[in-house]
């Protein structure tokens, strides 16, 4: 029912140089004697891992991976380096005031050809409500040096929701941002985690009414500047999706190294351990779950109805022997007549609004 192939790979970095006041991610307080081990154990995970050495993309995301120190950089380079000569996307997230010349220097010779930026806010007050240690300045600076250096293909992201910060001045950073000319953006809404500064402050996440109305002003001023809203969250210029990312919403394989990092292989989705303690001793799996049927159907819907490719209605009779648009032709429907969903080239697709409810709108096609 799968493909064997697995073809992309999402290597975690955990460490970050400060730690920002909403993140949730797996991250630690970068120190070199955390660092070292950790990335002997990364060799030896990916060595046991990584059976496809023909890969297509390679994504190494975090954490910050540029807080690494300079040697201990070059080394994370050097241990990703077998699994790297085939890749056509090569993406490293960054922060911007770690990105020196020396390491973009060391991307490029590495085959680094996309990076992806945390902006975040381009206000140096909020930034710094946040605890964010750069400056809208400081990304400007990172980008010219990387595409003086020949990396061009830059994402940046941004959060939507930040605490005080209004429709307007969330306009302002769209133009700030537009104004560097990007490749790709991707704006996520702010989620208030548990034990997080924020949790603990009692920060509110933006409302569903606020989050709907600064979605729709950011989609209408990036497709107007020529960006394509490709995925709920995500807009690129034409061509330049994140070819890493559409893996996993086109629910296909991916192996996953490094602290908390997920992977889909085979039948199985697992998670790393997120204790670095049981991570450097070698238990690196924490939990597995076996995708039946049912649930490949289920992630099937949920995964491509984020993005404007949809659910290919052809390729979803090919793999479940089962035609989704008859055996759920109400739902659809009133879902098409509401504005919500639409069929385009036999693709049953979400439309902007449908977008904003996709958890209804799957939870519906599950039942
Ligand atoms: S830099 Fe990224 S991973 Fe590190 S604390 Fe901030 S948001 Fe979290």
């Amino acid at each position: 029912m799968k493909k064997n192939k697995v073809n992309s790979l999402y290597i975690h970095i955990p460490f970050c140089e400060s730690i920002c006041d909403y993140c949730d991610f797996t991250k630690l307080q970068y120190f070199r004697i955390f660092a070292e081990p950790y990335l002997n154990k990364l060799k030896e995970e990916l060595s046991s891992l990584v059976e496809n050495k023909e890969l297509e993309t390679i994504y190494v995301g975090g954490g910050t991976p540029t807080s690494l120190e300079d040697d201990l950089f070059l080394e994370l380079l050097e241990t990703i380096k077998p699994y790297s000569h085939s890749v056509k996307e090569y993406t490293f997230e960054c922060n911007p005031e770690s990105l020196s010349l020396k390491k973009i220097k060391l991307l490029k010779d590495y085959g680094i050809n996309r990076i992806s930026i945390g902006v975040e806010s381009t206000d140096d007050k909020v930034l710094k409500s946040i605890n964010r240690h750069h400056t809208f300045n400081d990304v400007k600076k990172a980008i010219n040096l990387l595409r003086e250096n020949g990396i061009s293909n830059i994402n940046l992201d941004l959060i939507l929701g930040l605490p005080n910060v209004t429709e307007n001045m969330l306009k302002k950073d769209i133009k700030n941002i537009l104004s560097l000319n990007p490749t790709h953006i991707s704006c996520y809404s702010l989620t208030v985690h548990e034990h997080t500064v924020f949790s603990i402050n009692e920060i509110c996440p933006p409302t569903e009414e606020f989050a709907y109305s600064a979605y729709k002003m950011i989609n209408e001023i990036l497709c107007k500047n020529g960006y394509v809203h490709y995925e709920v969250s995500n807009w690129c210029k034409p061509n330049y999706q994140s070819k890493h990312n559409l893996t996993y919403w086109r629910n296909e394989q991916y192996y996953g190294a490094g602290l908390g990092a997920s992977g889909y292989i085979e039948v199985i989705r697992y998670k790393n351990t997120t204790n670095l303690k049981e991570y450097l001793l070698g238990n690196n799996k924490k939990e597995e779950e076996i995708v039946g049927k049912k649930d490949l159907e289920e992630y099937q819907i949920m995964l491509n109805l984020r993005t404007n490719e949809g659910i290919d209605l052809d390729h979803f009779i090919n793999i479940f022997n089962k035609d989704i648009y008859s055996s759920h032709k109400k739902v659809i429907d009133d879902y098409i007549n509401q504005g919500y969903l639409k069929i385009e080239n036999n693709h049953l697709l979400a439309t902007f609004d449908g977008m904003m409810i996709l958890d209804k709108i799957t939870l519906d096609l599950f039942e």
